[in-house]
């Protein structure tokens, strides 16, 4: 009779893209081995923790090769088999090794090889144990050390005790003695409701109850639906309702944000409202707080999930509904490594799923705007401000032949005294941070350079230094120029460090609050900041784009846009539809609640017609142009783009390996390559950049060129030397 062979097919973390073939370990049921399940492997000279993809019959390695997986890790699979095949597709798609997007999907612990389940060993005291008086045990130190923390609280997990320093010998001690025992407890059973008082939901506006009805008409089908709502118009009160609906279903909803979008007021709006346990998934939490909130998720026992950009792939129970807020936020596109956009995922998720999802926004992605108008989505516009706020409006100033101060306008200086005068807030927007983004030598033309990228280093006057954002490099400022010994060094171009220092000097009476990466590094600063803010006496905000996401600043009536005339005439693709995102998202701050704002808009050129556009006809219109102009040029959504990089020690050794690639796809038809040329920023911490754009018409085409490029660079010596990546759908092109 001939042996049946059993074959993991193993996907590990590593960059080759292929599954690997391992024997089952010794003593090892195998009619237990399902796809999902986390296997130990030995690679090379370690050992992997990898996920079981396939159980095969049949292996191309010889049979004195084959090796056996060490381990098998889990009882239950870790992937259900939808989450599997979701994972499959997105290595597909996004050309990137089944094994990188697997353990992106996971959190560390996991990947780590901790226990999936949700059920922890704690320990308690005995009846015997209780009975003991304070400080009993004196002569077995450990002992006693143990015993005093178990006379504290009811239960402590093992883990706690072993952080306090108990080791496992001294409870077993304990226990031999009668004094103390473990047991097991499910951690998510007993995770608590985080507000005991419930709000109750607010009555919709008609078209605010127009869009939660589309969505829950389509509860048992797969729908992407478009929420367009003008900052303020009620968005989050819709996902609330349907939140509540998926809730009362007994089922489970998974609520994506952007990087920065969840504030604690948000939070604290989802659990007053909401009669579940909330498990949050974001990058600020703990490796441990990360795999509780995932255990709560997959035992179906948080209603929702609220979580950053792989939040996407967390395993549900019973999930039910998608909701993407601020869809269009560039966040969601993971930059590298497995380069992928997480609201993709999740339309692809719900369709996988046959589930609705919902795209929130005051400001659509093309892409999105795209579908809803052909369609292919359904649209629910919200196009009044809730509770009747009024939307701001919008002036153009022009500064050609103005007599700025310190880079602002005297019509803007004068907008800042009466609104600081009446007692309002406001906010001015520069997204750059630090002094200056230029030093220079008046004298000889001498410029601070980053010595390890080609780009500028940026003046930091508070704490003395020069920096590069690209890299991190730090040096002291300099006071004379290192080429020709003149003190006569220049800070040029505006940052909100400046900003702040010229605001206070011009409004002493007035506090200026700065929000950006720099003032809020410390832990709970910009809640704190928030909080000073959002408790409406009259100050003057500057900051970053930070401020345009998420926060509600109620006081402010008056918004000035510094400078925007970057995203004017910049050769990025994206650029102008990015300008206007954030104009409208900025903008949106102001006068939300009953105050009516006022936005100012600097710029050298008030006739551009993309100003004129947004400001006249508003971001909707705005967008529809632009959507004409990428339809006649082909690029997305009517075209497909993928970029493919390389960084090497040297420029031209990142252009060979791209010319390589290039050669390689010359024979496929429908597809358009673009260089090599050098990226934008053409050094980077070291590393020369080079770019090779591909674009194509049908996107079966350019993943044909993708697969082509794979198989090249795997035969290929210089793609082992040279990094290089691809980036399907890409949004930044830096
Ligand atoms: P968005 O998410 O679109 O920015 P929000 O949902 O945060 O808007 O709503 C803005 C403000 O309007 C909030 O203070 C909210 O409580 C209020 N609001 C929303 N919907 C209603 C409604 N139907 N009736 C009264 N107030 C509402
Ligand atoms: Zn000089
Ligand atoms: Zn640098």
């Amino acid at each position: 009779m001939p042996v049946v062979t059993v074959i993991l097919r193993v996907a590990v973390p590593s960059p080759l893209r292929r599954l690997f073939d391992y024997l089952p370990p010794a003593a090892c049921a195998t009619e237990d081995l399902v796809p999902g399940l986390r296997v130990r492997v030995p690679f090379g000279q370690r050992e992997l923790i990898g996920i079981l993809i396939e159980v095969a019959d049949a292996t191309d390695i010889g049979a004195g090769q084959l090796k056996s997986a060490t381990e098998v890790l889990d009882r239950q699979p870790i992937f259900s088999l939808g989450l599997l095949s979701l994972l499959r597709w997105a290595a597909d798609y996004y050309h990137t090794p089944l094994g990188e997007c697997v353990a992106q999907a996971l959190p560390t612990l996991l990947r780590q090889g901790e226990s999936a389940s949700s059920r922890e060993t704690h320990w308690r005291l005995t009846i015997a144990g209780m009975a003991l008086p304070e400080g009993a045990l004196k002569r077995a130190k450990q002992q006693a050390h143990a015993l005093a923390l178990l006379q504290k609280q009811a239960s402590i997990s093992t883990d706690e005790l072993k952080a306090a320093g108990v080791e496992a010998p001294h409870l077993r001690a304990l226990a031999v003695k009668g004094l103390a025992e473990r047991f097991e407890i499910d951690v998510e059973m007993a995770a608590p409701l985080k507000s005991a008082h419930h709000e109750s939901p607010l009555q919709l506006s008609p078209e605010q109850g127009a869009a939660v009805a589309a969505v829950t008409a389509d509860f048992d089908t797969f729908r992407c639906h478009l929420l367009e709502g003008v900052t303020g118009s009620g968005k989050t009160e819709v996902y609330l309702h349907l939140l509540a609906q998926v809730i009362a279903r007994g089922e489970q909803a998974l609520v994506l944000i952007p990087e920065i979008g969840l504030t604690p007021q948000t939070l604290a709006r989802f659990q007053q409202r909401l009669q579940t346990p909330i498990a949050v998934l974001h990058s600020g939490l703990s490796d441990n707080e990360r795999l509780k909130a995932w255990r709560l998720a997959r035992s179906g026992r948080a209603g929702v999930v609220l979580g950053t950009r792989s939040a996407v792939f967390t395993a549900f129970a019973r999930l039910r509904l998608i909701i993407v807020d601020e869809e269009h936020d560039a966040s969601y596109k993971q930059q590298d490594g497995f380069r992928y956009s997480a609201r993709d995922i999740a339309i692809k998720r719900a369709a996988d799923e046959n589930i609705p999802i919902l795209l929130g926004s005051a400001t659509p992605s093309l892409e999105t705007l795209h579908n809803a108008l052909s369609g292919r989505y359904r649209h629910s516009p919200l196009r009044e401000r809730a509770a009747g706020a009024a939307q701001p409006t919008l002036d153009v100033i022009d500064i050609r032949h103005a007599p700025m101060r310190e880079g602002l306008a005297p019509a803007v200086v004068d907008a800042l005294a009466s609104t600081s005068q009446r007692g309002d807030q406001a906010l001015v927007f520069l997204n750059r941070r630090g002094f200056a983004p230029t030093l220079i030598c008046h004298d000889c033309g001498w410029i601070a350079q980053c010595p390890h990228c080609d780009t500028r280093l940026t003046v930091h006057v508070g704490e003395q230094r020069l920096r590069c954002h690209h890299c991190g490099h730090v040096k002291p400022l300099v006071k004379t120029c290192p080429d020709c010994r003149s003190t006569q060094l220049q800070f040029r171009g505006p940052g909100t460090e400046r900003l702040e220092m010229v605001l206070t000097a011009l409004f002493p009476q007035v506090p200026v609050v700065r929000i950006d990466r720099d003032t809020t590094q410390r832990k709970h600063a910009l809640r704190d900041k928030v909080a000073t803010v959002s408790a409406g006496q009259p100050c003057i905000l500057v900051g970053t784009q930070m401020l345009a996401k998420g926060h509600h600043f109620p006081d402010v009536t008056l918004v000035v846009m510094v400078d925007i005339d970057g995203g004017l005439f910049s050769a990025d693709l994206r650029a102008p539809e990015r300008m206007g995102q954030l104009l409208t998202q900025v903008a949106g701050r102001a006068g939300r609640a009953e105050k009516s704002g006022r936005v100012l808009i600097q710029t050298h050129y008030p006739d551009h017609p993309l100003i004129t556009g947004l400001v006249r006809d508003g971001y909707h219109a705005f967008a529809c142009r632009l959507l004409d102009e990428r339809r006649i040029s082909g690029a997305p959504p009517f075209g497909f783009f993928a970029l493919v990089r390389a960084d090497a020690r040297s420029l031209t050794e990142a252009e060979q390996l791209l010319a390589e690639f290039r050669q390689a796809v010359t024979t496929q038809a429908g597809v358009q390559a673009l260089g090599p040329l050098p990226a934008p920023l053409s050094r980077r911490a070291g590393m020369y950049r080079a770019q090779l754009l591909l674009t194509a018409m049908q996107r079966a085409a350019l993943h044909r060129a993708l697969h082509k490029i794979v198989e090249h660079a795997e035969r290929e010596p210089l793609a082992r030397r040279v990094k290089w990546s691809i980036d399907v759908d890409p949004v930044d092109f830096s």
